[in-house]
């Protein structure tokens, strides 16, 4: 263990990386642990077929525009961006280095990564949810004889040739994925509710409306809700021979999953030999337990990006800041929360 920090961020994803870039330009000390191997957050695992086209919109660094649309791959050019963005401004990025859990020691805050630690006065979490998709629980899912995965592993539609595919989700990756695998194979789509089609471009309004209901949930200390996913779903030119083959007629949810398949409640039963669960993902906090910042609600209560429970941590990239374009606000934010936070801190210790 070496000295004590004035901050620690976990994570190097867009949110992560503009608090360095603010904490920097603040003239706090701090250092930026991040899980991966390499630079770029969850983009440098999105799938390949995921082109810059296909993206709903990467939002800039502070400092630094994002990359333009084009067919590149998105896995590709936005973890460029990423390393060039971190050797640029010299942000003090450590990796591999994957937290397990955060405690506190007095006024102190430790981060701990397998037999290595970091003692710090403040902490910005800045971890994502990439590395905790979320499956909903069937009964008998545990017996299901097909494969099983989650959008996060999707290995292109080839991958599925001659196989019957179920794609349980509502979201803009259900449809993505439908898409291609529709054109190579037999596909079935499940969903919640009725999806809702968007016509027109992206409705702004609507975008800020459910941002700002994001926002009253972390308030109350209310799990939050997808941002990303109120966007409204749009078919691309590209999806058109899939919808022409019927890959968009959604069904209801089953009731149970069988050993080969599922079955709704009133029967009815559908072969499936692939269950590909788009559903979604949940914030990766799990290494923040110690710190119990949990509310009685199950979610994190923030004041801005500040915890409730412990100003000395901030959330980004977390409930109404989890977008590329929230992530980046929140960066600023959080950023100068702590270098508030540790002016306060420096007045009392001068008057004490
Ligand atoms: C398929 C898909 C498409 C999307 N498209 C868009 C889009 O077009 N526009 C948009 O605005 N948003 C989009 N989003 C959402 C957007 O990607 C995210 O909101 C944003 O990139 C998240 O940035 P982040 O910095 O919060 O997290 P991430 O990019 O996930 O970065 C988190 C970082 O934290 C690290 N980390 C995690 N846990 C730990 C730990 N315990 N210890 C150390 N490090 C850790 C990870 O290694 C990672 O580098 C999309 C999401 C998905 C799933």
């Amino acid at each position: 263990m070496d000295g004590v920090l004035e901050s620690g961020v976990i994570g190097a994803g867009q949110a992560g990386l503009s608090t360095s870039y603010h904490l920097r330009r603040l003239g706090v000390d701090h250092v930026v642990l991040d899980a991966d191997e390499r630079p770029g957050g969850a983009w440098q695992h999105r799938w390949d077929s995921l082109s810059m086209d296909d993206v709903h919109g990467v939002a800039d660094l502070p400092g630094s525009p994002a990359p333009g649309r084009g067919s590149d791959p998105a896995n590709r050019v936005v973890p460029a961006w990423f390393a060039d963005y971190e050797a640029r401004y010299d942000l003090p990025v450590l990796r591999p280095v994957a937290v397990d859990r955060v405690t506190s020691e007095g006024e102190l805050l430790v981060v701990h990564a397998g037999d290595r630690s970091w003692r710090s006065r403040t902490l910005v979490n800045a971890t994502g949810t990439w590395r905790t998709p979320f499956v909903p629980y069937y009964p008998g899912a545990g017996d299901f004889r097909g494969e099983q995965l989650h959008a996060s592993q999707y290995p292109g539609a080839d991958a599925f040739v001659g196989r019957r595919v179920l794609v349980v989700g509502g979201g803009a990756s259900a449809v993505q994925l439908l898409g291609e695998i529709a054109l190579v194979t037999d596909t079935l789509w499940v969903t919640r509710r009725p999806p809702v089609w968007r016509t027109g471009d992206f409705d702004r309004e609507a975008g800020r409306a459910a941002v700002a209901l994001v926002e009253e949930r972390v308030r109350r200390g209310l799990p939050p809700a997808s941002v990303v996913s109120v966007t409204g779903l749009a078919l691309r030119e590209q999806e058109r021979e899939a919808e022409r083959r019927g890959a968009y007629r959604r069904l209801p949810v089953f009731e149970r999953i069988e050993p080969d398949g599922v079955r709704w409640p009133d029967g009815r039963f559908e072969p499936v030999d692939v269950i590909l669960w788009a559903t979604g993902f949940r914030p990766s906090i799990a290494h923040l337990a110690p710190l119990r910042l949990r509310s009685r609600h199950g979610g994190i209560r923030l004041d801005g990006t500040t915890a409730v429970a412990d100003p000395r941590v901030q959330l980004v990239g977390y409930g109404p800041s989890a977008s590329t374009i929230g992530a980046n606000r929140a960066g600023r934010a959080a950023a100068l929360a702590v270098a508030r936070r540790l002016d306060a801190a420096s007045v009392d210790t001068l008057t004490a």
